[in-house]
């Protein structure tokens, strides 16, 4: 396994791996991590470090390997609150009296794409694998936002959604967040047929979004895409840091829903105020 990025940034904890945005990890009042394959107790498609119920997984291997991420992180495994992903655009508010739903309290909620909360010690987890996850960081008023842009959820904009509902909660001005987009399948192997990458044409971005490669097939940048549209939700260029790091790519490491035909665990992102 070579791991190059000029992004992000590997650790180990024992056998556990799990990934850091740079630009995050210089805030100090929150706590972000993306985990990685390595270092869980799953066994057969799902070894070793899946984040994911409800794929056929045992529940008590997924909850082994929440305790073996939040050891490595120094996070509170009761502190965990998870979203219940269907590639929609509902953000829901969270806080302590939601911790432990989708890891140890059952899903009280379908349709919850985006997590946002402005209290402490509340780690917003969403899940991936391939798609895109968006950090929301208000450096001002200590909110966080976090959100699952599979190309569903792009193209509806639940980036900029996400934003607007921190805005409407907690006061947010876009002009303070900080945003890490990724990791996720980069526009070297995110390969499209025409109907979705007319989804990605229709929104009118920079032109290369989607590049046409004939025959009816397109590449489409996901991580781009989802930076321009937070730009146009007010987030400035220069504090949205977009991953390097292709989930295809990189799929001896990170989870890949395309490199393993679907027979695969999940990655999840953590996002908590400290
Ligand atoms: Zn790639």
């Amino acid at each position: 396994m070579i791991f190059n990025s000029n992004t992000m940034q590997l650790h180990f904890k024992d056998a556990l791996a799990y990934l850091t945005f740079n630009r995050l990890s210089e805030l100090d009042n929150i706590k972000h991590a993306f985990s990685t394959r390595l270092g869980g107790v799953s066994t057969g498609e799902f070894t070793s470090l899946n984040m994911s119920f409800g794929r056929g997984d045992s529940d008590e291997n997924v909850t082994e390997n929440y305790k073996r991420l939040c050891s490595a992180l120094d996070i509170r495994y009761e502190d965990l609150v998870a979203s219940a992903q269907d590639h929609n655009t509902t953000v829901r508010r969270v806080g302590q009296a939601q911790k432990g739903i989708g890891i140890y309290k059952p899903k009280d909620m379908l349709s919850v794409d985006g997590l946002i909360t402005n209290e402490k010690g509340v780690a917003l987890v969403t899940y991936f694998a391939d798609c895109t996850p968006v950090l929301l960081v208000d450096t001002k008023r200590n909110a966080i936002g976090a959100c699952h842009a599979g190309w569903r959820g792009t193209v509806s904009r639940i980036a900029q959604i996400t934003v607007q509902s921190m805005t409407k909660e907690f006061g947010t001005d876009p002009q303070d967040i900080i945003a890490a987009v990724g990791p996720a399948i980069g526009k070297c192997c995110y390969e499209v047929d025409t109907p979705v990458a007319q989804r990605f044409i229709d929104l009118q971005l920079h032109e290369s979004v989607v590049q046409d490669k004939g025959s009816g097939k397109y590449m489409v940048d996901l991580l781009l895409t989802n930076k321009q549209i937070l730009m146009q939700a007010g987030v400035p260029e220069s504090s949205i840091i977009c991953s390097d790091v292709c989930t295809k790519c990189n799929c001896d490491l990170i989870w890949s829903h395309r490199a393993t035909g679907g027979k695969r665990g999940g990655m999840c992102a953590i996002l908590e105020i400290v």
